[in-house]
């Protein structure tokens, strides 16, 4: 049972107050059925200097620089807490801002929790260090915030990449500015409402929905942000790390992803089978690590292929708010418009087309903007499909010999954030994983997720790392500070300072 809440007001908490943005209205839809849940004001370049300006006060008041991290972590508990009671209107909100399923959303608000909860408990529990000395002095290496950051996030899972960025920020001292996608402003307007109900001191935390080439450009190249963590495509940024370069402003990047899936001839067939599906089908396949090439052994490639296509179009294709639902509508007629070219492209270079590749037919899919579960094969891995990241629920399947010849047929893409092997020989897996361009390698499994543990790409899906302990640190600069302890003028100059004949 779905229960329906009100969606939120158009106005965007900033410099911690709720006012209307003065920039050009966003119109949110819900995708299941293209009714408008919104048209909410963006931010303007005033409203975001508003919020620059006010963010450098709060920054360095006394009143949150002075805290101790006990105390810094206190707020972020709170807002773990508040995250935690507001779970299904954050659902709510979200299911209807982006489509995807309620069972996701929900899950993607408990994850948003739990990420405040690990980022306070690992503030609480961070050491600096006293380094080894060379001379009569002691050594500290300590981490101070950089002030005025900013988070820059896709729409395929705001309430989870808005945390990601909101709460390791806070823990290491910062303020922080963030910025939704356009076609997902509504669900950080209810996370903002949490965050002033933890008593944040104002001006630490806005949103500023709004245009990427207005209000992203301007926290980007603002003198004042001395950090932009940015999730979203690897063309946009390219251009937020070039921007980042002139003024030398800590940049990370969570970029695209064309990740392989590798199932040996000895994995467990309907294991690979249950994990290939969910790995590229689950959120439409809206999701930098969808699996989206599906490398299969020869001797298995037959039995496995007809499995998966028996398997996928038993899918249930349906409403965001039906139970039971897997694969809900995409985000927006323009991006369906974006998954059909890509199949369209591919049908063209020749791919052949194993199931799905349409719209789904019958009047509840009508009104939204719906595309089935699709697999391709029949091309090689220069295809087009194989290279470009489509983001939506498209699969394309090719044979492999032999360890070797997957290994580099995997590595052959410009992209490097995930991999999947499925294999009963545990010593293969540890050498493909290894040998693997990506940042993250699943075995016997996909999509597992742990804020514990550091994510992040390599070649062009990334640059940095986000979560973990470590994950603080990204937020921090780290300053070295030499204690003398000899009391004692520096030799090299202590026989300057006797008077001539003493
Ligand atoms: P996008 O790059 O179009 O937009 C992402 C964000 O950047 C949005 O808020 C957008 O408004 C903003 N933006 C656009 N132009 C900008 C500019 N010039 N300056 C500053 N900000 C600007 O991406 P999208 O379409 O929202 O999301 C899909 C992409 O995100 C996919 O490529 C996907 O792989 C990627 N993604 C990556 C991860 C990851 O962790 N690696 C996670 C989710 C999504």
């Amino acid at each position: 049972m779905v229960s329906a809440y009100d969606l939120p007001a158009d106005q965007l908490y900033i410099a911690g107050e709720w006012r209307q943005g003065r920039g050009a209205p966003i119109r949110s839809h819900f995708p299941a059925d293209g009714t408008l849940n919104r048209t909410l004001h963006g931010a303007s370049v005033e409203d975001v200097d508003l919020a620059i300006d006010r963010a450098q006060s709060a920054v360095n008041d006394p009143a949150w620089r002075g805290l101790r991290p006990h105390e810094r972590a206190g707020y972020l508990y709170r807002i773990s807490n508040g995250i935690s009671e507001a779970v299904e209107r954050i659902a709510f909100v979200q299911s209807r801002d982006t489509g995807k399923t309620i069972a996701e959303t929900r899950a993607l608000a408990m994850s948003a929790a739990g990420t405040f909860r690990y980022m306070a408990a690992a503030l609480e529990t961070m050491e600096d260090t006293l380094t080894p000395p060379r001379g009569d002095y002691l050594t500290f290496s300590v981490h101070e915030p950089l002030g005025v950051t900013a988070g820059i996030t896709p729409w395929n899972s705001p309430i989870a990449s808005d945390a990601q960025k909101v709460a390791p920020a806070l823990a290491a001292g910062n303020a922080i500015l963030l910025k939704p996608a356009s076609w997902s402003p509504l669900v950080c307007l209810e996370l903002a409402r949490i965050i002033e109900a933890a008593g944040l001191p104002k001006g630490l935390f806005s949103t500023l929905p709004g245009a990427g080439s207005i209000v992203g450009e301007r926290l980007v190249t603002h003198a004042a942000i001395r950090k932009v963590s940015f999730t979203g495509g690897t063309e946009v940024g390219r251009g937020i790390a070039r921007k980042a370069a002139e003024k030398f402003m800590a940049v990370s990047l969570e970029l695209g992803g064309k990740s392989p899936t590798i199932v040996f001839a000895d994995a467990d067939l309907d294991l690979a089978v249950a994990g290939v599906m969910f790995g590229v089908f689950s959120s439409t396949g809206q999701s930098c690590i969808a699996g989206s090439r599906l490398f299969v052994q020869r001797r298995v490639y037959d039995a496995f292929t007809a499995k998966l296509i028996a398997a996928t179009k038993r899918l249930r294709v349906g409403h965001s708010f039906k139970a039971g639902t897997q694969v809900a509508p995409l985000i927006h007629a323009d991006h369906r418009a974006e998954v059909e070219d890509h199949v369209r492209r591919a049908l063209a270079e020749g791919a052949e087309l194993l199931t799905g590749g349409g719209r789904p037919t019958g009047e509840e899919y009508d009104a939204g903007t719906y595309y089935l579960p699709t697999i391709l094969a029949g091309v090689s891995n220069t295809a087009r499909i194989c290279r470009d990241e489509v983001f939506g629920p498209v699969l394309v399947v090719l044979p492999f010999d032999d360890e070797a010849d997957v290994i580099a047929q995997a590595n052959d893409n410009e992209y490097g954030l995930a991999c999947g092997i499925y294999t009963a020989d545990f010593t293969r897996a540890w050498r493909v994983g290894r040998a693997i361009e990506a940042g993250t390698v699943w075995i016997n499994t996909y999509k597992q997720f742990s804020i514990a543990t550091p994510f992040g790409g390599v070649k062009e899906s990334g640059l940095g790392r986000e979560k973990g302990r470590e994950g603080i640190r990204a937020w921090m600069s780290q300053k070295s500070i030499y204690l003398d302890m000899s009391q004692r003028p520096h030799p090299w100059a202590a026989d300057c300072l006797k008077e001539d004949g003493a």
